[in-house]
């Protein structure tokens, strides 16, 4: 038996569990080996019978004395009773609707049994513990360290040790993707050891160990993958985009507004990246409302003077929408053709008549990109298609990257565009969620990262209050005296309505909340609502009518999350505020507080638990997303923010991306190591796991 060998081929494993274990992900030996457990359960010490104790845990290692089966028909369970003696003591043991077990437990044999210690009116018992028979097999449920998995339905974690333990001891894993003088540097264990280690730890050090080596690899493999996927792209050859002083000189001069200095220190790393062969790789990092559209405008601008298209990318429709109205109106005086590209209909802007923008045939646009008759070109995921081709892509502009995954974004600059000329276009990736540098180094490859740290003048911060229960009826008065001062209000709601067995979480949907807001709560005022299941059509009806001011109240889900411009709106309420991370929150604070008046944050929560309180406290008390960036990622991890969750690594490898220092060091190595052998001929087993995610990379 080897890793690739199908579960069809196990003995023990039928059809049924194969289709449960699909469920699960595992369809392969390899599969079930990395199949790493959630947690563990620690039953090394064995106790004497006489030393149980009432409310705690125990393992107990008894002989059976009597076992004894009844139904009760009151509650139609069927219980079963042992006795079990060891030498000090005799024990009651109880189990519910397993029937089976009073002929498993024969009279006379010795188990091992680990569970809770409960009392009933017949005295102290174990409940449902855990059972093992004691023979010449190693124990693998009780009497150790035991692993826990994630289950399904008919998966139980009994099951899946008992199939993990005796592969674990006949399957070699052979091939090792962390190169030995590595594992040798950092005294870490062998992969064969390691594996077994993390399922069925001797000691919690050896889990731990097992842990941070596997967590390691992983790191090392995507390090070293986004580094020599940027290695061979930074060998490609890119468009010269000209520094046209004078062209940036005539823009700046037509805004409405002066450039702070770090939004001219952008604009002048990315125009000076463009003018290069090679293709840029640049990260705009800047808060929400600092203004990063502007400087992306810029650099499009001087990539279509200089005869190359630009496409721009948003990772939501309604955000593709405000990006072509405005860069619309701030290139119009360059009479540039451009293009935005959504689900439903097409439009573009002609430089002959710049008011209205004009409606067009998906196919009619396709052939007017691929014959370099669109200069800009806007949109949303969309715009990573196969039809999609264009006569000269000069730069990529990815807005709100972080919401885009590992594999979108690697995509784009290669294979993502069927180019017809074979120069690699720049790409300029934008984002308002901070990551630290090392990590965002990791995740995206060697890239280089401008900041704008300060916001355009004259913006003043924004009051952030917690607003409990009984300080409703408040805010509302305080909310309808805005709107009859003229502001607008944004409302958001948690999407969805969860129910977790008999945990139901009552959300607020958009749709409920709504009705009140609309009938009852404030009836002579407009309020409208939004929500990703409606038309497209409607929602872009419905934002238009918020920036014009016609609707003073817009409900809605987390849709207007990032990137929305409304300078009017003052007021952010958010209903369940502590069902969102820090960083979500930061990104609908940034809705508000972008033009002249004074904005407010209200955050509204049913919740007294001290975590969300600290949480939602630190949030009132920072107005900087920079700091919050970093304490999301303490709690949080870094999951979805970073998108590599796309790879499929363990929790515990995905943790230990927040571990800079770690970071620091997979880098260091695999700099090395490319700068070696860029083909890695020396590892190939590493060469291949590369090739693997490349494939996986690429297919999508
Ligand atoms: P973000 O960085 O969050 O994408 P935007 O580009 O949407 O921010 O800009 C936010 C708002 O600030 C817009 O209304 C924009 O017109 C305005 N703005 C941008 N730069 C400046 C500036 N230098 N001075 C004043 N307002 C600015
Ligand atoms: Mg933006």
């Amino acid at each position: 038996m080897t890793l690739s060998t199908p579960l069809s081929e196990i003995p023990r494993v039928g059809s049924v569990h194969q289709k449960r274990l699909k469920k699960l992900g595992i369809t392969t030996v390899r599969d079930l080996l990395f199949y790493f457990p959630r947690t563990y359960e620690d039953w090394t010490q064995v106790v004497p019978i006489c030393d149980v104790r009432e409310e705690s845990f125990a393992c107990v290692r008894g002989t059976v004395l009597e076992t004894h089966h009844a139904r009760t028909f009151k509650k139609r369970m069927s219980v079963t009773n042992a006795l079990i003696q060891d030498g000090t003591g005799a024990l009651r043991v109880v189990w519910f609707n397993q029937s089976w077990l009073a002929d498993t437990l024969k009279k006379g044999e010795e188990f091992m049994f680990a569970g809770k210690v409960s009392r009933d009116k017949e005295g102290i018992h174990l409940a449902s513990p855990s059972y093992e028979k004691v023979s010449e097999k190693p124990l693998i449920h009780t009497g150790r360290i035991v692993p826990v998995y994630q289950e399904t339905a008919g998966i139980s974690s009994k099951f899946l040790r008992s199939l993990i333990f005796p592969l674990l001891r006949t399957v070699s894993v052979e091939q090792d993707t962390l190169p030995e003088f590595i594992r040798e540097e950092k005294n870490f264990p062998r992969l064969q050891e390691a594996i077994f280690s993390l399922h069925f730890p001797e000691s919690s050090k050896h889990a731990a160990a097992a842990q941070e080596r596997i967590a390691f690899e992983e790191l090392f493999s995507i390090v070293l993958f986004m580094i020599s996927e940027r290695k061979k792209i930074a060998k490609e050859k890119s468009p010269r985009i000209p520094f046209d002083a004078d062209l940036i000189k005539r823009f700046v001069e037509k805004l409405p507004f002066q450039l702070t200095d770090h939004q001219k220190k952008a604009a002048w790393h990315i125009l000076k990246d463009m003018e290069n062969p090679r293709p840029m790789n640049r990260l705009l990092q800047g808060d929400v409302g600092s203004g990063k559209t502007v400087v992306a405008a810029i650099a499009a601008l001087s990539c279509a003077k200089a005869g190359k298209q630009a496409v721009f990318m948003a990772p939501t429709e309604i955000l593709a929408q405000q990006h072509f109205k405005t860069i619309s109106s701030l290139l119009s005086p360059f009479r540039l053709k451009i293009a935005l590209l959504t689900g439903k209909t097409d439009v573009w802007t002609s430089p002959k008549l710049p008011k209205e923008p004009i409606e067009i045939s998906r196919k009619k646009l396709l052939e007017k990109v691929r014959e370099g008759d669109m200069q800009v070109v806007i949109g949303t995921q969309t715009l990573i298609q196969d039809k999609m081709k264009f006569a000269n892509l000069g730069l990529i502009v990815l807005d709100e990257q972080h919401r885009f995954g590992v594999r979108q974004r690697a995509h784009l600059q290669t294979t993502g565009y069927k180019l017809q000329t074979p120069l690699v276009p720049h790409l300029l990736s934008m984002t308002a969620t901070p990551i630290p540098r090392t990590l965002a180094l990791t995740l995206y490859g060697d890239l280089d990262l401008t900041l704008i740290s300060e916001l355009p003048k004259g913006r003043k911060a924004v009051t952030t209050r917690i607003v409990p229960p009984e300080e409703r009826k408040q805010a509302y008065e305080f909310i309808a005296k805005e709107m009859q001062k003229g502001r607008q209000v944004f409302v958001i709601c948690p999407r969805i309505e969860v129910t977790e067995g008999k945990n139901h979480l009552e959300m607020k949907t958009v749709k409920e909340e709504y009705e009140k807001l609309s009938k009852d709560i404030f009836p002579s005022f407009r309020v409208e609502m939004l929500h990703g299941k409606m038309q497209q059509k409607e929602k872009e009806r419905v934002m238009d009518r918020f920036k014009r001011g016609k609707i003073d109240m817009l409900v809605s889900t987390s849709v207007v999350e990032v990137g929305v411009d409304i300078p009017n709106a003052a007021v952010m309420l958010i209903e369940g505020a502590e069902r969102f991370g820090l960083a979500q929150l930061h990104q609908f604070r940034g809705r508000v507080g972008r033009g002249e008046h004074q904005s407010y944050c209200l955050l509204f929560t049913d919740s007294g638990s001290p975590k969300t309180k600290e949480r939602l406290a630190a949030i009132q008390e920072t107005a900087s997303g920079f700091t919050l960036a970093e304490r999301d990622l303490a709690l949080r991890g870094p999951g979805d923010l970073a998108g590599v969750k796309q790879w499929g690594f363990p929790d515990f490898a995905m943790r230990s991306l927040t571990n800079l220092k770690l970071v620091e060091q997979a880098r260091e190595y695999a700099n090395k190591i490319l700068d070696e052998d860029i083909s890695l001929t020396k590892y190939p087993s590493v060469k291949k796991k590369l090739g693997e995610m490349a494939k996986r990379l690429h297919l999508e």
